[in-house]
């Protein structure tokens, strides 16, 4: 029996996982379950899935759950902040952790988890663009387990042999092909971009989550982040990653092996797949996901990326390039970026814009420790609000 702390359990990914859980209560058993701050939402999920602890982001909102679970009867014990996420990620008592929430905010829980030797089921990819090297160390140093969310990642480790120890030319593999959808602007003219709302950038035309990651999706600075992960989940280098446009989010990724074989994991835009195969590896279980029926289908379309509308994409293999403290920047640029567009603070081309200002101001650095990472992180926020309106 599995026994899981879902991080970010309110969220998107988060809600998609107690869905999968439920499926199968003979194998999963929530422990712990945490929300920064829709109190009601974790209240519902509490009194459905009973968790041993609940955690939120305030004093305030911990006392507001504490009040709604006590007079549903729950023994649930409730607390708040960044260390009580850090403990349910580590107790002794779970052996599985889903890291699932959004940003940087996620970082120390999932280190927490990594450092604790747990089976990691990683959606958080920024946590691991921030903190790249010593995430893949602290993984390797207590054996946990690292298994990806993000479909793109988790269809590459479907179609990596099973032996895989993260070098491709071991292995015979050429390249790692991403798929990408384009999001909802990929044939808009390029010169009406920044008239873009917030409503129209987050909604995307295959995948329903949440509002950050979708914005991400519309300027593909989402597969920037993920070049980045698959970089550091699979030990492959800058050029040893194609990204591909395909507009109909079915093929979820690609590896193409030295003899011209390409291997593709195909299903429906759910992210409960991915989190099945997750939390069963190696079993295979029910994720309530149909089969995809290609006869509907009836067309996979695939073209290369263009730099010129998609300068996200451009940015974060630029920063994977200079290696360092680099990507923590671009991370870090892009969230504030990302708020204020959804904000209305900021327009759309905006986003690569200040990413690039700040990338091109702050040096790159060595990541030799988390907090030089967390300090690289906090200067670029400051500098990106500051030229935020210039
Ligand atoms: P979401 O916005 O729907 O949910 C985010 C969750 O994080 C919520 O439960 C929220 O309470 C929690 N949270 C937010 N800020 C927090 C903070 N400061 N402290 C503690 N908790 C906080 O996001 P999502 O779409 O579920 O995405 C979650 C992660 O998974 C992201 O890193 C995203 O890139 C990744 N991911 C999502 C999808 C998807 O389909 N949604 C796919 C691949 C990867
Ligand atoms: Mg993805």
């Amino acid at each position: 029996m599995q026994s899981i702390t879902v991080l970010g359990a309110t969220g998107s990914i988060g809600v998609s996982t107690l869905d999968v859980i439920a499926r199968h209560p003979d194998r999963y058993r929530v422990f712990a379950l945490t929300a920064h701050s829709r109190v009601d939402e974790l209240a519902e999920q509490c009194i459905r899935f009973k968790p041993d602890v609940a955690v939120v982001g305030t004093a305030e909102a911990a006392s507001q759950l504490s009040a709604r679970l006590q007079s549903a009867g729950l023994t649930t014990q409730v607390e708040f902040g960044e260390q009580a996420l850090c403990d349910v990620s580590s107790a002794a008592a779970c052996t599985t952790v889903m890291a699932a929430i959004v940003g940087a905010a996620g970082l120390a829980p999932t280190m927490a988890a990594a450092h604790a030797g747990k089976k990691v089921l990683l959606a958080n990819k920024e946590a691991l663009v921030i903190s790249g090297q010593l995430f893949m160390d602290a993984i390797a140093a207590s054996g946990s387990v690292l298994l990806p969310i993000d479909s793109e990642h988790n269809a590459i480790f479907q179609c990596l042999p099973l032996n895989y120890q993260r070098q491709l030319g071991h292995h015979g593999i050429r390249k790692i092909l991403l798929t990408a959808s384009g999001g909802p602007f990929l044939d808009r003219d390029v010169s009406t971009l920044d008239q873009v709302t917030p409503e129209q950038a987050v909604a995307h035309p295959n995948w329903s989550m949440g509002r950050k990651i979708s914005v991400d999706s519309a300027t593909m600075m989402n597969k920037g982040l993920e070049v980045i992960e698959a970089h550091w989940l699979f030990g492959a280098a800058p050029n040893q990653i194609d990204v591909v446009i395909h507009p109909q989010s079915v093929i979820h990724s690609m590896v193409s092996y030295a003899d011209g074989s390409v291997l593709a994991q195909l299903g429906n835009p759910d992210m409960r797949t991915p989190i099945a195969h997750a939390l069963a590896y190696p079993d295979r279980i029910e994720s309530g996901v149909d089969t995809v029926d290609l006869t509907k289908i009836a067309q996979l379309n695939f073209r290369p990326p263009d730099y010129l509308r998609f300068p996200c994409l451009k940015l974060a293999f630029d920063a994977l390039h200079a290696g360092g403290s680099a990507a923590a920047v671009l991370n870090a640029t892009n969230e504030v970026a990302v708020e204020a567009f959804l904000d209305r603070q900021i327009g759309f081309r905006k986003i690569p814009e200040l990413i690039d200002a700040v990338l091109n101001r702050l040096p790159v650095e060595p990541v030799t420790d988390l907090g030089a990472v967390l300090a690289m992180d906090k200067s670029a926020r400051l500098l990106a609000r500051e030229l935020m309106h210039q």
